[in-house]
C-alpha cells in the first residue's frame, strides 16, 4: 500500500512578490544613489526592501534574521555594510535611543539632520518633518561651535496615550 505523503508545507524562506510602492520606493532609491554617484547594489536593495517590508522600521538583527532567511549563508557584515550605506545616502536614518533603523519618507535633508519623536514607552520612533526646527537647532549650535547629528525627542505616542485614556 502506498504510503501517504504528508502534504509539503509552504516553503517559508521563498521571498514574497515586492508590493508595488515597495517597488516605486526601490526605483526611487536607486535613482537617488546615482544621482550621488553611489550604486545601489543588489544586497543593498534587498536590505532595504525588507527594512520597508517591516513598516519601514526594524533592528539590524532582524534584518540580518530575514536575509538569512531567503540566504542563510549570508555574513552579518553584509547586512551591517548595506545598512550603514543605506544611512550615508540618506534613504535610512538611525535612531540611537531604540538602536534601530527607519526608511526616510521625507526624501533629502540638505540642511539638517532628521527630527525623530522616540515614545519612552513602547519605542515607537516616527520622523517629524520640521525643518524650521531643525535649522534653529542646527544654528543655535552652529553659535556654540557645535554640530547636530539630528534630534531625538523623548515623547508618549498617541497610541501610548490613548491606551491610559482607556484605563482610566
Ligand atoms: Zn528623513
Ligand atoms: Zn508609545
Amino acid at each position: 500500500m502506498p504510503r501517504k505523503t504528508a502534504p509539503r508545507a509552504p516553503v517559508q524562506t521563498a521571498k514574497q512578490p515586492t508590493p508595488r510602492q515597495h517597488r516605486q520606493a526601490l526605483a526611487e532609491a536607486q535613482a537617488r544613489c546615482a544621482a550621488q554617484g553611489a550604486q545601489l547594489t543588489e544586497q543593498r536593495a534587498l536590505v532595504l526592501e525588507l527594512l520597508l517590508a517591516r513598516d519601514g522600521a526594524g533592528k539590524a538583527y532582524d534584518l540580518l534574521a530575514d536575509m538569512r532567511a531567503l540566504n542563510p549563508g549570508v555574513a552579518p557584515m553584509t547586512v551591517y555594510r548595506a545598512l550603514d550605506f543605506l544611512v550615508e545616502q540618506g534613504l535610512v536614518h538611525k535612531v540611537a535611543a531604540t538602536s534601530s533603523f527607519v526608511v526616510c519618507k521625507h526624501g533629502p535633508h540638505p540642511h539638517n539632520d532628521p527630527v525623530f519623536l522616540v515614545c519612552g514607552r513602547c519605542g515607537d520612533a516616527t520622523e517629524w518633518d520640521n525643518p524650521a526646527l531643525g535649522n534653529q537647532v542646527e544654528q543655535a549650535l552652529a553659535g556654540l561651535g557645535l554640530h547636530a547629528h539630528g534630534m531625538e525627542i523623548n515623547v508618549d505616542c498617541a497610541r501610548c496615550q490613548a491606551q491610559d485614556a482607556q484605563r482610566r
